[in-house]
């Protein structure tokens, strides 16, 4: 790993946002909301390492949303943009204030539209009385607060308090024991999914998707609403997506192992190893693979992390995932700039030590595209190459070489916009939006000495291309070619 540039606190960051430096291989995606979404922030969480941007749908409005989305792209186009889509998530409605729920306390649970105060609380879902049975337990804010059932009455869940807690607006709700019959999408996703169409996302990551079919409904939405490929995320936060998790995987164009939900689904005590083999399932099929909640959940108010945190964050890196993510640290917390540049030198130290043997990405069985970027790093490594570069145009053949995780920096080099943003999430690729007309040679050419000029390379370089030989043919792989950059710039 030798041969990367670092660059943090140092003024090449000043010069330039993100380029000539390969910051980090594992990602971090930032929840923006209140702490964050001022311009200043915005710019110190890019230099500190902040790769993507999530905007939560649970959360804001499509006026504070719109107003985020722009100040976004106009601070650096190369920063990826995402939508979190709420899906059938039981949220509480608005309360007066915050409150403690005290043990043993009583509490009432309405489907009434009212603001809600200490014994009587909004939820947004009108079946759920229908739906949970007597003695059920009910779970808020990611599993912190429990609550029983004791008693049905009209429009009322009547409860008990099991574990205290607090509990604040629009903290979600979690009844595991209930088969809910709302699925993504619904009528408040399809006003959501519209709106992100119009203001022209880079991914949607759609919550409690349970089966692949849940997909086809979004991605019809989509095509009517929008000409563009937007990656749709799924988040795997509910029993039912981790027994069809390969069917979701398969459709995905990546995937969250969404530790909140998931956790209060199944059980804490679950959620380790699932991380551990969501990973393993996703890089073998070269999906981005998304690690999420309470990662430095300590750093919403305190300046510096438990060793526990330290810790996950490190293993996560261990694991394989190809990006990390920060929720309430970011969205809320007292310090969404530290949060990002912690979470990052944690990532870089991890990276240093990082020993990912071959058998990681071994069980694949994709079809020619994977054993040609397979073959591509193989001998990029052979040859100790300095970096491996994809000319790429839906961002494909970036995948296929990311996914081996192999240290070294990947240059996708792409004429889409969206695509540049898109590969922003895989592990090691930085990328380069490039429009070049010429013919094959030409534009691997063009593209050696864009990557040069622009300082992500060095004229005494050796890099690996691989590309599709057919210009305008997308999705395809079919060429591995080892070039020095100099000889390449002046031939
Ligand atoms: P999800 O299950 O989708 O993660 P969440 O409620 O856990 O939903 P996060 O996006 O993880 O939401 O954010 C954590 C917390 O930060 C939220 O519960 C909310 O209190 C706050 N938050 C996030 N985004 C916003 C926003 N745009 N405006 C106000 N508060 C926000
Ligand atoms: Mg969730
Ligand atoms: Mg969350």
């Amino acid at each position: 790993m030798g041969k990367i540039t670092h660059c943090y606190k140092t003024d090449l960051c000043e010069k330039s946002l993100l380029n000539l430096i390969q910051l980090k291989f594992s990602k971090i995606v930032c929840t923006i909301g209140p702490s964050s979404s001022d311009e200043s922030t915005l710019k110190r969480m890019i230099k500190a390492g902040m790769d993507v941007t999530r905007l939560n749908f649970s959360h804001g409005t499509h006026q504070s949303h719109e107003e985020v989305f722009k100040r976004i792209r106009n601070i650096d186009s190369r920063i990826t943009i995402a939508f979190d889509i709420s899906g059938p998530k039981i949220r509480l409605g608005k309360l007066e204030k915050r409150y403690v729920l005290e043990r043993d306390q009583q509490v009432i649970l309405t489907t009434d539209d009212v603001v809600g105060t200490k014994d009587l609380l909004p939820v947004n879902y009108p079946s759920l009385i229908k739906e949970i049975e007597q003695d059920s337990f009910i779970y808020i804010n990611d599993g912190f607060v429990k609550l029983k059932v004791i008693q049905k009455e009209n429009n009322n869940l009547i409860c008990q308090v099991i574990d205290g807690g607090n509990i604040s607006s629009r903290k979600g709700v979690n009844v595991p024991d209930a088969n809910l019959s709302m699925r993504v999408p619904t009528e408040k996703d399809i006003a959501d999914i519209k709106k992100a169409c119009e203001l022209g996302a880079d991914y949607l990551f759609i919550s409690f998707v349970r089966s692949a079919k849940d997909l086809d409904k979004v991605r019809e939405i989509i095509g009517k609403c929008s000409e563009r490929n937007i990656g749709l995320v799924s988040k795997i936060e509910h029993k039912d997506a981790v027994e069809n998790i390969k069917e979701i995987v398969t459709v995905s164009d990546g995937i969250m192992v969404a530790r909140g939900d998931l956790g209060v689904e199944v059980g804490a005590a679950k959620v380790p190893v699932l991380q551990k083999k969501i990973i393993r399932l996703a890089v073998n099929m070269a999906k981005p693979v998304i690690v999420a909640t309470q990662m430095l959940e300590s750093m919403t108010k305190e300046p510096i992390p438990t060793r526990a945190e330290a810790s996950d964050v490190a293993h996560a890196v261990f694991d394989g995932a190809d990006a990390l993510m920060l929720s309430g640290e970011t969205a809320t917390g007292k310090h969404p700039v530290t949060v990002v540049k912690t979470m990052a030198e944690i990532i870089q130290e991890a990276e240093n030590n990082l020993s990912f043997n071959s058998s990681f990405v071994s069980e694949s069985n994709l079809p020619k595209g994977g054993e040609i970027g397979q073959a591509a790093v193989r001998l990029g490594q052979k040859l100790d190459v300095d970096a491996l570069v994809a000319i790429t145009q839906t961002g494909y053949s970036a995948r296929m070489i990311s996914r081996n995780r192999v240290p070294l920096p990947v240059y996708a080099v792409t004429p889409d916009e969206s695509t540049m943003r898109k590969t922003n999430l895989l592990w090691a690729v930085k990328s380069l939006h490039y429009k070049h007309d010429g013919d094959f040679d030409q534009l691997i050419s063009s593209s050696i000495r864009k990557l040069y000029t622009e300082k992500f390379i060095q004229l005494n370089s050796d890099v690996i291309v691989v590309a599709g030989s057919v210009v305008g043919l997308p999705g395809r792989i079919n060429t591995i070619q080892v070039l020095n950059v100099k000889e390449t710039i002046e031939s």
